[in-house]
């Protein structure tokens, strides 16, 4: 979670109780987060996997553990990633089908940064195949955010070092300076969030993860929304599109 300062509960959606399609009726869904970096998917993830109770599966967060630790899987990805390229396909998916197998994911979750190349969407709907309740019920939800914003997004972005959750030099700060509202850890500019990275970034999310749009209308499978807007009117449009999808 973040700040909370724009928490769900003030716009009454974590009040819904059991109606169908309601947060307290559960998601039943694996949600897939497209946009750009800086698009604000992780600000949105972390409100619906929250209201909903179902865990958010952000990819670079767990690999920014897997570097904080020092696994051998850490080792690998961090020159990627302070190079603003994506990981490969074969380490991204290792990752991830391991962890939607765990049973806190049954019940659904919320991709963030998750599938980032047309190999793992389709890798994703073949894991989903296999997990009752979530075969066939990946949704994915594009906040759409023109480049100059996200520059501008990213440049003010700070980031809890230990637990992930997301702030911004324009207004939403932790409480104390520096320190993570949420869990109390240390909160930083990523270094990937430095401008020569950040043009590489948006250079593999055009070739690499853009076409991803496409794939989900085709399937029928996306919703469309303008993430440009403030944080809670872009949330409201999502927790209402969400409960609409059923
Ligand atoms: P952002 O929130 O700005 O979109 P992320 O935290 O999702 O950035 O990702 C940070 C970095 O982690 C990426 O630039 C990439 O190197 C790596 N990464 C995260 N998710 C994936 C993925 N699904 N496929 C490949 N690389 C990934
Ligand atoms: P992503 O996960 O897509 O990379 P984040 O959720 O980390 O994006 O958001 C990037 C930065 O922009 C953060 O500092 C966040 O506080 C801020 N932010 C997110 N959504 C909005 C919004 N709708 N309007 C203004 N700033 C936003
Ligand atoms: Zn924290």
């Amino acid at each position: 979670m973040d700040s909370g300062r724009e928490g769900a509960s003030g716009d009454g959606v974590a009040d819904a109780k059991s109606e169908p399609g309601s947060p307290a009726a559960g998601l039943k869904r694996a949600l897939i987060l497209l946009g750009p970096p800086g698009a604000g998917k992780g600000t949105q993830a972390r409100e619906v996997a929250k209201v909903y109770g179902v865990p958010h599966l952000s990819t670079g967060d767990m690999f920014r553990e897997h570097v904080a630790q020092g696994t051998e899987l850490g080792r690998r990805a961090k020159p990627i990633m302070e190079s603003g390229q994506l990981v490969p396909d074969e380490i991204v998916l290792g990752m991830v089908q391991e962890r939607v197998a765990r049973p806190d994911c049954a019940a659904g979750c919320v991709f963030d940064g998750f599938p980032r190349t047309l190999a793992q969407a389709e890798r994703l709907e073949a894991i989903l195949g296999g997990i009752p309740g979530l075969a066939g019920r990946s949704l994915a939800v594009n906040l759409a955010v023109d480049a100059e914003e996200v520059v501008r997004r990213i440049a003010s972005r700070r980031t809890c070092r230990k637990c992930g959750a997301i702030y911004n030099t324009g207004g939403r700060m932790p409480r104390v300076p520096g320190v993570c509202d949420v869990c109390g850890g240390e909160v930083i500019q990523r270094p990937d969030d430095r401008e020569e990275v950040v043009r590489q970034r948006l250079a593999a999310y055009e070739q690499q993860t853009r076409p991803l749009v496409d794939y989900y209308r085709k399937h029928g499978r996306l919703i469309e929304l303008d993430g440009s807007r403030d944080i809670s009117t872009v949330q409201r449009d999502l927790f209402a599109a969400l409960e609409r999808a059923g």
